[in-house]
């Protein structure tokens, strides 16, 4: 199948070939000729499927073929996102895509400055890529007017709400023209997701491009059981041992980041950080400096984390385990992209067993557990047994008692 198959137009055909895409992912054969025709889409797919070109580039076409002025201030086509990396990144594919067609396009997220977004949109926009708060504190100024709106977008939708942005997005909704095409895309459908398409999309065609909830499949996944005071050191062991060479990971804290970063330089590592608390612009310096191998070890926390674009990354590491089991499939989403083989390796404490259990119900896999010889852990990780569930113990009765009762170990006061 090829792209023009699809429907697109010689343009857009012509710059994907530049950009190297041959034919067109699964994501992208549904998405892309329902776009086309006007549908509304309720689409299921994980980063690394594609799914950005999937909505990008019918739009871009749309745009292009039913060309309108724009009021000042207005928009066409709007794009929300949960972060600002992915407003970024989804706001490069379009420009990418859209290389030589004559639309205006913009990207505002909070964290910077309002003023140059609100000059930008003073002449209106084709397309606005952003995230809810400041799409909000744009519209209170009078910034952005929907009244030429055609097309939504709500990308990664399941972590929109994840990071409680359902205040925000209806507020939006409520400011937009009811005659519209919207799109949704979710990594997972939650039945907070599947009300909010109920309630937005009208009779929209439904795609699935993976099943649902399972990781991606090229990636080699498996865990070290360790003591959680070792795993600086065991991370460092495995390192050197394995000849990591370009490393992304995730710790759960600003506060693990910076101090994993801090112990990675004192062994003489280049690591970069990106975190919540860091500006905007050392953020997207530190993913620059890890894409272009200056730095060998990205560490980062899930929201900051969320959109990186990083192809063909040959591994992540969870250093710790996600507290939302959703954010193991992110995390490992990063690696194995369009098809390349990766690795995703998680260190994990007896802490932890409960994150895992739940880990392995979503993905429906036990991971496998290799120990690392030397980091054998003093607290085991309970085992989990097939259903990803904690297998309890009995424990055993100090002194046998005819009534005496079985006990069990709970999991959630284990200690490492
Ligand atoms: P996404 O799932 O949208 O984040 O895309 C994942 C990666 O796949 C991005 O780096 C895209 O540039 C790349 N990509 C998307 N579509 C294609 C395609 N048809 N052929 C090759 N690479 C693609």
């Amino acid at each position: 199948m090829s792209f023009a198959s699809l429907g697109l137009i010689d343009p857009l055909v012509r710059t994907l070939g530049t950009l190297g895409y041959q034919a067109p992912t699964p994501v992208q054969a549904q998405a892309i000729p329902a776009v086309l025709a006007g549908r509304d889409v309720l689409a299921a797919a994980q980063t690394g499927t594609g799914k950005t070109a999937g909505f990008a580039l019918p739009i871009l076409q749309n745009l292009t073929m039913q060309a309108q002025q724009v009021a000042p201030n207005s928009v066409r086509a709007l794009v929300l996102v949960p972060t600002r990396e992915l407003a970024e990144q989804v706001h490069r594919s379009f420009a990418a895509y859209g290389a030589g067609l004559p639309l205006r396009t913009h990207v505002a997220y909070g964290g910077v400055s309002i003023n140059p977004q609100m000059m930008k949109l003073r002449k209106g926009l084709d397309l606005l890529v952003a995230t809810p708060g400041r799409l909000l504190d744009l519209y209170s100024q009078n910034a952005v007017k929907f009244d030429q709106l055609q097309t939504l977008v709500l990308d990664e939708a399941d972590r929109m709400l994840d990071l409680g942005f359902s205040r925000e997005l209806n507020a939006v909704f409520a400011a937009l023209p009811a005659r519209r095409q919207t799109l949704l895309f979710s990594a997972t459908f939650s039945d907070q997701i599947r009300a909010l398409a109920a309630t937005l999309l009208a009779d929209p065609v439904s795609i699935e491009v993976s099943p649902r909830n399972t990781t991606v499949k090229a990636i080699a996944q498996w865990i070290v059981p360790v003591d959680k005071k070792r795993k600086p050191e065991l991370f460092m062991h495995l390192l050197k041992k394995k000849r990591w060479d370009q490393v992304l990971v995730f710790v759960k804290t600003r506060k693990g980041v910076d101090a994993l970063v801090d112990t990675l330089e004192a062994h003489g590592v280049a690591a970069d950080a990106i975190h919540g608390d860091k500006p905007q612009p050392a953020r997207l310096r530190a993913l620059e400096r890890f894409k272009a191998g200056h730095a060998r070890i990205l560490v980062a926390t899930d929201v900051a984390a969320r959109g990186l674009d990083i192809d063909d990354l040959p591994l992540v590491v969870n250093f710790d385990l996600p507290i939302v089991a959703e954010d193991y499939i992110h995390r490992t989403g990063r690696t194995g992209r369009a098809g390349a083989s990766g690795e995703a390796v998680s260190l994990v404490c007896a802490d932890e067993v409960v994150q895992l259990a739940a880990i392995e119900v979503l993905t429906g896999q036990t991971l496998v557990r290799i120990d690392e010889a030397g980091f054998e852990p003093d607290h085991r990780v309970p085992l989990t047994d097939t259903r990803g569930e904690v297998v309890k113990k009995p424990k055993k009765p100090k002194k046998p008692k005819a009534d005496a009762q079985v006990s069990t170990v709970d999991v959630r006061f284990a200690r490492c």
